[in-house]
């Protein structure tokens, strides 16, 4: 790709002079970016025939390559993201791409369910879909890009990004790094493809095109309702806003410091962070004291309204965000609102009633307002009103487990992390593998390698039972 190589190319410089000198930059070839959406789609199907081909021995030899690229790269994907879009922490994401690299998994997760008796032999394998159509966001761009890539590959497929334009560059760096750790490890060109620039127009070519077998997108209501409508098998990851419930039996210091730590990871991108807070009455002030403790400002007031007005919109009726203030530094947006804050304050946190608008958008924002509840029960409705039905993700620290099971079963989400920082959802600080599309809408979760294939049941009947 032409565009915004010298871009790129400052960007890998100024990198390079603050790091060490092992990392290799990677060349990055035009492979798999094409100016047509029909094109990208063509050249994804004859690579994912290729792959077919191969043994799973030469796939997994493959994304090893995938997973050192982007060991290799992690701190220019970071500094890239960052700049591209203007949101989220260079060593945040730092931490994100090694963990897309480290415990996202691979062809292990392919696996064969068997039965052998009198009647002979039969497999379940999880086969391919073929092309897959993927649409990514701009708050994990390059993230969700190489983990989709390493799952979707590992699973035999091929696959067609159309990423968001706010993001574009720094998604086809990444889609460029999968087609040289393939190439370098023997597999075809274009398993992974895009376009020069990708469009809402592009994204319903991919919808359309009887080339592709499924559809998964990352991202907001919007193009999660877009896919679900497009008449072809789609997963759908989308918007959240979770809830992190406090209860009186937690550990209150310890509680304050893991929610300002999840909230806080990417500057509160992340689809899973805790967006709100819901605490119970008794223990709610000792809370903030510790979440004050840890790098949080605390406003009232005026100083709230004034927020609002900062970074919540009004158009034709309808609340949006004002998409200037995702992903930035707490001591920024609250320069913004006159306060002159150190640039150690990491968040913002305030009091408010469970209507708040800043309470009720998804804000992808350091801000964290605190809604007081009468009692547990009444904590575990709130927080359920405020998740909005998304069934995405929730958090509670809590020691008594009869309060935990309850808000389990009400919440009903993808995701529940007790007693730790939202991230270690994402393996992070927590056990489990690592994804950046949580299919909350569609209901498979966390999705990996075997999320991207179809069942196939393969018989052989008055054979091979060897018993
Ligand atoms: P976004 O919804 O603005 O964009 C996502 C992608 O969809 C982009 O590529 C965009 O161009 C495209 N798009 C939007 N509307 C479309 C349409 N009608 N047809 C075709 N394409 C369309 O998302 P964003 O702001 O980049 O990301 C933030 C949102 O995504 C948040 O709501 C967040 O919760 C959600 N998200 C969810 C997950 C998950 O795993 N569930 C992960 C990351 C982000």
């Amino acid at each position: 790709m032409k565009v915004k190589e010298e871009e790129i190319e400052a960007i890998v410089k100024k990198v390079l002079s603050n790091l060490n000198h092992e990392i290799k930059v990677s060349k990055c070839e035009d492979v798999g970016i094409f100016q047509d959406m029909n094109e990208a789609i063509r050249a994804a199907k004859d690579a994912q025939k290729k792959l077919r081909n191969l043994s799973m021995e030469s796939r997994e030899k493959i994304i090893q390559n995938i997973r050192k690229k982007i060991m290799e790269n992690k701190k220019i994907l970071a500094e890239m993201g960052v700049s591209e879009t203007g949101m989220g922490k260079v060593e945040h994401k730092i931490i994100k791409h090694e963990l897309v690299a480290l415990k996202t998994p691979g062809t292990e997760d392919i696996v064969t369910t068997a039965w052998s008796g009198d009647k002979g032999l039969t497999l379940v394998e999880m086969g391919p879909f073929g092309v897959i159509g993927a649409i990514t966001p701009s708050t994990n761009p390059s993230e969700t890009v190489l983990c989709n890539s390493i799952g979707m590959i590992a699973a035999g497929n091929s696959v067609v990004f159309n990423p968001h334009p706010g993001a574009v560059n720094v998604s086809n760096y990444a889609v460029k790094l999968v087609n040289e750790a393939v190439m370098e490890a023997g597999g075809p060109e274009n398993l992974a493809v895009s376009v020069e620039k990708p469009t809402l127009e592009t994204g319903n070519v991919m919808f359309k095109s009887a080339d592709v077998s499924l559809l998964v997108a990352t991202g907001g209501p919007g193009v999660v309702t877009s896919v679900l409508s497009s008449g072809k098998r789609a997963i759908g990851a989308g918007a959240g806003n979770p809830p992190v419930v406090v209860d009186e039996t937690a550990d209150i210091k310890k509680a304050a410091k893991d929610i300002v730590d999840g909230a806080t990871f990417d500057n509160n991108l992340p689809c899973i962070a805790e967006k709100e807070v819901v605490s119970v009455d008794k223990i709610t002030d000792e809370l903030i004291y510790y979440m004050q403790q840890n790098g949080c400002y605390k406003i009232e007031g005026e100083e709230i309204e004034k927020l609002i007005e900062l970074v919540l919109e009004n158009k034709n009726g309808r609340t949006s965000l004002n998409r200037k203030w995702v992903g930035k530094d707490a001591h920024l947006i609250l320069k913004a609102i006159g306060i002159d804050a150190d640039e150690s304050i990491r968040c913002i946190i305030f009091e408010a009633e469970k209507d708040n608008p800043l309470v009720v958008e998804e804000l992808m924002m350091p801000i964290l307002g605190v809604v007081r509840a009468k009692n547990i029960d009444d904590a575990i409705m709130i927080a359920a009103e405020l998740e909005h039905g998304n069934r995405h993700s929730a958090h509670m620290h809590s020691k008594n487990v009869d309060n935990l099971t309850k808000f389990g079963k009400i919440i009903d989400t993808a995701i529940f992390v007790k007693n730790a920082p939202s991230y270690a959802a994402l393996g992070y600080g927590g056990e489990g593998y690592c994804t950046f599309t949580i299919a909350s809408r569609t209901g498979e979760g966390l999705t990996s390698a075997r999320t991207f294939t179809k069942s196939r049941r393969c018989v052989l009947a008055d054979g091979l039972s060897i018993r």
